[in-house]
């Protein structure tokens, strides 16, 4: 019998989620098509991958692009488009099945409520919309119905251990992190850091931001606020637990203390896979993991003193309202700032608390609310830069 194959969109096809994305698609073709490729700048690979899988519609965000994409899938009778409104439309096409939002920033908020109330499920790659606005999209997922399928490996994790429980309190949650690049370090060393030492990461091959983030351990933090949105948690249900090896990917512990946890070599195309095919696991070639080859998996605390940005993350949560959308804001401008060496390493946190403090704190944010507050944080740190 012929199946009917799960029609994706990915925003963000272009990025290391996205091409890892349309890897896991092209292994099980018979399982999933592609509907919509979206990409910011990158408009050769935005072509090269639209000619290969055969989207209904491409966008291109960044509108300077158009002209060539548009003349090379003009007779491939592929649709294409340019701009940020345009990416928020797409999403809304009838003949979606599920929204994989590869995308990186705060830049995947908009097409993602636009996505929850056309009632897509979405395969969520894109961290900082939750973080921004977890509590409006939580309410959205609610109201049409919708689902959220992590894709960062810690919350596939928690996602895969909670398989089953739903009858069954959370007592807390471990969220693993590996330490990145600097774990060990004191702050004296990492006054100097340039952009190349933290754009190594040990573990993951990633975009640039992620990996800035990772080295910060904002990348944490981060996922600290997209955990309690994800599994509706208190902050102090939310543990982080420095796991260098990145092999235990997270773990729940329930109301008996039991410890449930996912394990696996660290590789993005297994979390992917799993939101993609969810609930199926699918079959996959991967290279598996081998308990004699990891005598020693290994755990630490997260130094908060020397990586702040971790600290300022659960403050953020904790204060709530749109202090983690200006805490996400201010961050994205940090990075960019230290990835063109306009800001040292050190100074990415000072620059967070500045707008922490600065920015008009709103208890109950509205959608307005959020872009106003998104806005004036840019303003702002670019101001202080
Ligand atoms: P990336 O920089 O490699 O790719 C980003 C993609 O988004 C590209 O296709 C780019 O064209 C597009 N894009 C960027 N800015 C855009 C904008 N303003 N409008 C429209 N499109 C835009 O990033 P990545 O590492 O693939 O990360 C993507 C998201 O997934 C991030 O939110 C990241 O935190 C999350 N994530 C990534 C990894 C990973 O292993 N890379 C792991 C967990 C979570
Ligand atoms: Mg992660």
């Amino acid at each position: 019998m012929e199946v009917k194959k799960k029609q994706i969109a990915i925003l963000g096809s272009t990025g290391s989620i996205g091409t890892q994305a349309l890897e896991v698609i092209s292994e099980h073709s018979d399982l999933f098509e592609v509907e919509v490729l979206t990409a910011n700048s990158n408009w050769e690979l935005l072509i090269v991958q639209a000619k290969k899988f055969r989207p209904n519609v491409v966008v291109i965000a960044d509108q300077d692009n158009y002209g060539k994409v548009n003349a090379a899938l003009f007779d491939l009778g592929i649709k294409v488009y340019a701009g940020q409104d345009a990416l928020a439309e797409v999403v809304e096409m009838e003949s979606i099945d599920l929204l994989l939002t590869a995308l990186v920033g705060y830049a995947g908020l908009k097409p993602t409520i636009r996505a929850i109330k056309a009632g897509k499920n979405i395969a969520l790659a894109n961290k900082e919309t939750l973080v921004a606005a977890g509590g409006l999209i939580s309410k959205l997922c609610k109201e049409y119905g919708t689902s959220i399928y992590p894709v960062d490996s810690e919350h596939s994790a928690l996602f895969q251990c909670l398989v089953g429980e739903q009858n069954n309190a959370i007592e807390k949650i471990y969220l693993t992190a590996s330490g990145g690049p600097f774990r060990g370090w004191k702050k004296g060393a990492l006054s100097a850091i340039k952009k190349e030492q933290a754009l190594k990461h040990p573990n993951w091959d990633m975009g640039a931001k992620i990996t800035i983030d990772s080295a910060t351990l904002m990348n944490k933090g981060l996922e600290v606020i997209e955990a309690k949105w994800l599994f509706d948690l208190k902050a102090e249900q939310i543990e982080v637990v420095v796991h260098p090896q990145s092999i235990i990917h997270s773990a729940v512990q329930f109301e008996d203390g039991s410890i449930k946890a996912q394990l696996g070599i660290p590789d993005m195309k297994l979390p992917i896979q799993y939101a993609l095919g969810f609930p199926k696991r699918l079959p996959n070639t991967f290279e598996r993991f081998n308990f004699i080859d990891y005598p020693n998996l290994t755990f630490e605390k997260p130094d908060l003193e020397t990586f702040r940005n971790l600290q300022l993350a659960y403050s953020a949560m904790e204060k709530g309202g749109n202090m983690p959308c200006i805490l996400n804001a201010a961050n994205e401008i940090a990075v960019a700032a230290f990835l063109k060496d306009k800001i040292g390493f050190l100074n990415m946190s000072d620059l967070i608390v500045n707008c922490m403090e600065k920015i008009t704190f709103v208890s109950q944010p509205t959608l307005a609310d959020y872009v106003a507050t998104d806005e004036a944080t840019r303003i702002l740190a670019n101001k202080l830069l």
